[in-house]
């Protein structure tokens, strides 16, 4: 089994992109964009559309898609990243969160559209997105979540409850009791769509400079400014103003600068605490034969989830294996972050382990790979797209699990803002979002670790409760009453969701 190498994504297109050159040195542009995952690439070709003249350059520590972007389960979800009621907070109220929900479902559309302009071949399949659940704790949070679904207005054509049968026959997952089914979803090879984008940037003429770290980024204003250089594009050049990101090989100093370092975040001056770094792992298996996905199905590539506490996330790859991932150590102390996406021997056997209970057809299949990533997590875990115009720097990021999607959308609210043109994405509930820090180390580590450790404990004791051949009363409320165990297992993670502030 390889483990680490980024992931099976890039390996599997050859191993390593070819390498970008570095910085040459100091320069000057009108936007420089930190951190070359989707969120950066995204926003420098969106930019690049709206404003061709501009010299848009991306500073990127590894390689392009080297972060979650290359590494994901390959969902674009049009599933928020943060809760409802959070962004209804905003001056759009609840007609602003109806706005962001339906600017997501757009933009799994989006991405299939660009990917198919720009020749992106990263096995774009919209087949919707499935969540499955496979006890009764499972099927209430499920009927919970279409019943507040069905409050914000959202019909069948946005969240359909299918019944264990009509889960099965998409998906034949083990002991499968319902489903929730959601069109607004397709299914990606992630590293192909990272690649595909940083090319199609540079066709339109953005920089894109690898191994190039960026050590600090210093607001316009804050010592940082340009002292009347100008000859940068645009009225008046940088006429004394701009922002800087500092690199080994000199400043880079442009009228905007960009943070889009999502889970990387923290190791920047000033950012330990804006955004957690927490892992996912996912492993994937050998090519299965097709005896077996004549009994797995699965034939229209529905992106795959459960309604666990420490949920599973999965895919059918175009190569016909299954790529699935989930949670293992949830996060290192001090915001620390993987060496390569290598990955621990515990949590490859637990994430085998829930592939081999769901589908046991697939009980022989080897496991190629096993790696991890790190996604950012905001402290109320609602996402952030912001731009200071005065202080020429902005960023996006916090999209917890689900950025894949979001961060198109943000990229493209990014350029809008960073444009100067005001648009419907400017006005989104997200854009200008604040959530407050992290607490300190070792609270952080603690907290995180003892919240995991709950959501584990909450779902063994759910499915302990659940005896073999207890069914659902499909459609109903029914099924057997839940046993001590059981509600012990959904108080826990109640506690788990309270304490966590994780919105459902
Ligand atoms: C294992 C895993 C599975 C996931 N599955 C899904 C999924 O199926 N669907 C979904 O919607 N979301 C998923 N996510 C989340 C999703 O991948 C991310 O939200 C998204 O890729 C974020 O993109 P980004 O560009 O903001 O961040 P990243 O892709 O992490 O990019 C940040 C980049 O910034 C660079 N960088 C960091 N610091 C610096 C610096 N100081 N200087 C220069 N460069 C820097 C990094 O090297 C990195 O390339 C998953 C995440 C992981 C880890």
């Amino acid at each position: 089994m390889h483990n680490g190498e980024v992931s099976y994504w890039w390996q599997a297109r050859g191993g390593f992109p070819a390498r970008r050159s570095s910085l040459p040195g100091p320069l000057e542009a009108d936007v420089c964009i930190v951190g070359g995952g989707y969120t950066g690439l995204w926003t420098a070709y969106y930019l690049a559309g709206l404003r061709p003249g501009m010299r848009i350059v991306v500073l990127e520590a590894a390689f392009a898609g080297y972060g979650a972007s290359g590494r994901n389960g390959g969902w674009v979800t049009s599933e928020l990243p943060g809760s409802r009621a959070i962004y209804a907070k905003a001056a759009g109220g609840t007609a602003g969160v109806r706005a962001l929900e339906a600017a997501l479902r757009e933009t799994v559309d989006e991405v299939g559209r660009v990917s198919a302009a720009e020749s992106i071949d990263c096995d774009f399949v919209k087949g919707g997105r499935l969540s499955v659940a496979t006890t009764q704790s499972q099927l209430a949070r499920l009927r919970a979540g279409l019943a507040a679904a069905r409050e914000w207005g959202d019909g069948n054509d946005v969240l359909e409850f299918l019944t264990g049968d009509e889960t099965r026959a998409r998906v034949n997952v083990a002991n499968a009791l319902g489903g929730l089914f959601a069109p607004a979803s397709a299914r990606i090879q992630p590293a192909s769509l990272a690649a595909g984008i940083a090319a199609a940037a540079e066709r339109r003429g953005v920089e894109i400079y690898e191994a190039t770290p960026v050590s600090a980024i210093t607001p316009a204003g804050a010592g940082g400014g340009l002292g009347g250089v100008g000859g940068v594009s645009g009225p008046g050049g940088l006429g004394g103003l701009g922002a800087v990101a500092r690199t080994k090989f000199g400043d880079v100093r442009a009228r905007s600068v960009l943070r889009c370092t999502e889970g990387y975040t923290s190791a920047l001056p000033g950012q330990r605490r804006t955004l957690l770094p927490m892992s996912s792992h996912m492993i994937v298996t050998e090519p299965l034969p097709a005896e077996v996905w004549a009994e797995i199905g699965w034939g229209s590539c529905e992106t795959l989830g459960d309604e666990a506490h420490a949920y599973m996330y999965a895919q059918r790859t175009a190569d016909d294996r299954i790529a699935l991932g989930g949670r293992g150590v949830p996060y290192r102390f001090g915001s620390a972050v993987d060496h390569l996406g290598e990955t621990d021997q515990a949590t490859v056997d637990s994430l085998t382990g829930v592939l081999r209970r769901m589908f046991p057809a697939a009980g022989d299949a080897a496991i190629a790979h096993a790696w991890c990533g790190v996604l950012g997590v905001p402290r109320d875990w609602c996402a952030t797209v912001t731009y200071n115009a005065a202080s020429g720097t902005g960023w996006a990021g916090g999209y917890t699990g689900v950025g894949v999607a979001a961060s198109n959308l943000a990229g493209r609210t990014l350029a809008d803002l960073v444009a100067g043109e005001p648009s419907p994405l400017t006005a989104l509930p997200w854009v200008g979002h604040r959530s407050r820090t992290w607490e300190p180390e070792p609270a952080r580590w603690a907290g995180v670790h003892g919240l995991y450790a709950l959501y584990r404990l909450a779902d063994r004791l759910e499915s302990a409760g659940a005896p073999e051949g207890t069914v659902a009363v499909e459609g109903g409320k029914g099924g057997a009453a839940p046993s001590t165990r059981v509600r012990l297992g959904e108080a826990l993670g109640h506690v788990g969701d309270a304490i966590s502030g994780i919105p459902h």
